[in-house]
């Protein structure tokens, strides 16, 4: 991707029941010009899920398929699954006018691989207050069988071991507490001078035509 791009690109990570999904939702109403990266995965979609909408769900056939036809931005496997960030996704919400960034929701192996292929990417990653509590919030969600929750505990160690991949940590204990935090960060980032450059340098050429 081009330097000097004032294109917002905000990865969002965590251990599966920190609260990224609460969150992202709040930033996505708050900030309309941003857009929802959806990923491609082989899980199933849960009763509430809406194909297209939170995911593009595919089977593994369709899935491998993509990987070699290289339309993966970054692809990994979670939790037994495969999901993947297609460049089509990204390339699409560019196209769409007053649309200034997009938000992703992955997981450290994507964060890792879009931060070795993309500049000026920013990376946040949201911690849970206590296991108990990430616990106790993975159940309460519901949408799990008893061994999908456990799967997702006993990898939430490993994904916290990943934390300095990212620029910023956020702790969801209070969410409107975390979520002014994440607002923050999207506000300064998007105030960073390399993001800025775009008007900057149009108004220098302006001014040199005058
Ligand atoms: P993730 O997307 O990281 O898996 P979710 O956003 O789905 O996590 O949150 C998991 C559960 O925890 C949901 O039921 C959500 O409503 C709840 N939750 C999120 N943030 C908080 C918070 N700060 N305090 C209490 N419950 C929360
Ligand atoms: P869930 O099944 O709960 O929706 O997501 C499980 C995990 O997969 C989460 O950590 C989520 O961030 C991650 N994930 C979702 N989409 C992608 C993606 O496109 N690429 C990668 N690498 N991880 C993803």
């Amino acid at each position: 991707m081009t330097p000097h791009d004032d294109f917002l690109l905000l990865i969002l990570s965590s251990p599966s029941g920190a609260g990224k999904t609460t969150l992202t939702r709040m930033l996505l109403e708050e900030c309309p010009e941003l857009r929802f990266s959806v990923s491609h995965t082989t899980r199933a979609p849960r009763s509430n899920e809406v194909d297209g909408r939170d995911y593009h769900f595919v089977d593994r056939a369709r899935f491998d398929a993509l990987v070699e036809a290289r339309a993966f931005l970054e692809w990994a496997e979670v939790h037994g699954n495969r999901y993947g960030t297609s460049t089509a996704e990204i390339d699409r919400a560019r196209a769409v006018p007053g649309c200034t960034g997009m938000i992703f929701d992955i997981d450290y192996q994507g964060a890792r691989q879009i931060g070795s292929k993309v500049n000026d990417v920013v990376s946040v990653f949201i911690l849970p207050p206590s296991m108990p509590e990430l616990e106790r919030r993975l159940r309460g969600r519901a949408s799990e069988t008893e061994e999908t929750l456990s799967r997702r505990y006993a990898v939430a160690e490993r994904e916290i071991e990943h934390y300095a991949l990212f620029h910023y940590v956020i702790v969801n204990d209070d969410v409107k507490r975390a979520f002014d935090e994440l607002r923050s960060i999207t506000v300064a980032e998007r105030a960073r001078r390399q993001r800025r450059a775009p008007l900057a340098e149009a108004l220098l050429r302006a001014g040199r035509l005058s």
